[in-house]
């Protein structure tokens, strides 16, 4: 069997010792998301800068019996990027940020999957261009293959759902180092201007978290710029209003973002300066995009009467704040206001089945208040529409030590006061236990998940025939089960 040494020489050799690195410390650091969940240190980080280096890393780990697994901005919570054993090369994707073509001609960029989201938004607005969905609320971070592989949602998935709806194609690396192209990429000659070119091959590889091979470039649609954008916020009277509120928006498919503030979230934006929402614990807002000032004005006009049905009309700062600055929020949901660690649960659900969910969850935190006072752990309900599902985050917070991942992400004066909060393990164990409930009781709603990593169920919910044919696709992109083992249950 190989030794560790061996694969790190081998490494070293493809992308030079600079872009390697096998100490310790650094070997957890990459290794952890911070879902506190299990995790094996990688044996090394390796940061390829292109899609010949990144093949070459996989040829060779899979020639040695080495697990290759990739990993992102590093912002999801699912276990995703976690090794499942030591013998792993972990894939720092990061230096593989090109963009490699604007085309603005026939609508469509490529991007290599370590760029970020905050990148791309940027390059393209030069352009007059966006891509449909633009990013999670982590895209100052997160990069297109981590999203890509999550199928993550929030800024454009109003109107536009999901990144994988936005994907015309990939390019991806399989496992032994073999590299495909899908849409009308992989057809000689073509651009990756179609996504169906015969069956939908992209799909199999977006939402797969990483469990199908490693993104080395996106190609993704492109839209005008919209030059107009206009929002509204509604007042409800509690979280069941809320809740249909924005299910009956998302039914339109006109909001670009459409999403509902809890308590919690009305707090963090008092706090934040938009004082005038203390008067409104629970509230709705939802945006326009457009390219031109009369079609934005007349979808949201239409847009306010349907939520007016809901709840009087209130100040919109908050859409604009958010919009004027789509990938600035990353410190306001990491951590609570006091700098309390958050854990998400992350659930998808039919707008048929979205109210009995919310209120099933809604009456657990209740049920369980006794408990969450006992260990000073507060509960948030973040809610928003995700095209024409419901996209429904409840979460926890509670004190403990923030490490340097989440040090790293914050405003250096916020670091400076909460880098002392001395670690909880007592709390953190009922923190994690209380999220595994809430998953449970998730799934049980029906829920699904799309960042399924190795933290949520997949396989014991899934019909035999399909998990059949999951395992099947594995089996012919990764045989020797050594791209991202765990992840999706494979
Ligand atoms: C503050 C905060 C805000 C967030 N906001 C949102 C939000 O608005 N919407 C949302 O959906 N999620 C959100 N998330 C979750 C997370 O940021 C997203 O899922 C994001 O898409 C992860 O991207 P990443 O680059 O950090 O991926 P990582 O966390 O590094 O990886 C995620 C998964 O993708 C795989 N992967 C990464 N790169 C590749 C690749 N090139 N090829 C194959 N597999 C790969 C990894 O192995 C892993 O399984 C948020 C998280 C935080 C901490």
């Amino acid at each position: 069997m190989s030794t560790t040494e061996t694969i790190v020489g081998a490494v070293t050799d493809i992308v030079g010792g600079e872009h390697v690195v096998a100490d310790e410390e650094s070997r957890h650091f990459y290794s952890a998301d911070i879902s506190f969940e299990a995790y094996e240190p990688a044996a090394l980080v390796a940061r390829p800068g292109s899609t010949e280096e990144l093949a070459a890393i996989v040829e060779r780990a899979s020639a040695e019996g080495f697990a290759v697994v990739a990993r992102g901005g590093g912002m999801s919570y699912t276990q995703g990027y976690t090794p499942a054993t030591d013998r792993t090369v972990l894939v720092d994707m990061r230096r593989m940020n090109a963009i490699r073509e604007i085309n603005t001609e026939d609508m469509y960029v490529v991007a290599e999957a370590g760029c970020t989201w905050e990148q791309l938004y940027e390059a393209l607005g030069e352009e007059g261009v966006r891509t449909p969905y633009y990013g999670p609320l982590s895209g100052r971070f997160a990069t297109v293959g981590g999203a890509a592989s999550q199928n993550s949602v929030f800024w454009g998935g109003g109107a536009y759902a999901s990144v994988a709806d936005s994907i015309v194609g990939l390019e991806v690396v399989l496992s032994g180092g073999r590299v495909l192209h899908t849409g009308s990429w992989a057809r000689s000659g073509c651009s990756p201007f179609l996504r169906h070119n015969g069956p939908d091959l992209t799909g199999i590889f977006t939402g797969d978290t990483g469990a199908y091979g490693l993104k080395a470039a996106v190609a993704i649609r492109l839209v005008k710029a919209p030059s107009v954008s206009l929002g509204a916020s509604f007042s409800v009277p509690d979280f069941a209003t809320s809740t249909a509120a924005l299910s009956e928006l998302a039914r339109y498919g006109i909001a670009s973002e459409a999403y509902g503030l809890d308590p919690f979230y009305t707090d963090v934006m008092v706090r934040a300066g938009l004082g005038f929402l203390a008067d409104h614990p629970w509230s709705i807002h939802f945006g326009v995009d457009a390219v031109d000032e009369s079609i934005a004005q007349a979808g949201l006009d239409f847009l306010k009467r349907i939520a007016a049905d809901f709840g009087p009309e209130i100040d919109n700062t908050t859409v604009g704040v958010f919009k004027s600055n789509p990938f600035g929020a990353v410190q306001s949901i990491l951590l609570g206001p006091e700098g309390e660690l958050w854990l998400p649960v992350h659930a998808f659900l039919p707008l048929s089945r979205a109210q009995e969910a919310a209120a099933a969850i809604e009456g657990w935190f209740d049920d369980i208040q006794p408990q969450l006072d006992q260990h000073n752990i507060k509960t948030s309900l973040l809610t928003a529409a995700a095209g024409k599902d419901f996209l429904f985050e409840p979460s926890l917070y509670w004190f403990d030590e923030l490490g340097e991942f989440r040090l790293d992400k914050i405003a250096p004066e916020a670091a400076e006061e909460w880098k002392s909060i001395p670690a909880d393990p007592e709390t953190r164990s009922v923190v994690l236990d209380l999220r595994r409930q809430m998953a449970k009781r998730l799934d049980d709603l029906g829920c699904c998940h799309i960042q399924v990593g190795k933290y949520y169920d997949y396989e014991p919910l899934m019909e035999d025939e399909t998990w059949k044919l999951t395992q099947g696709i594995k089996q012919l992109v990764d045989p020797d089960r050594l791209i991202n083992p765990g992840s999706l249950g494979l």
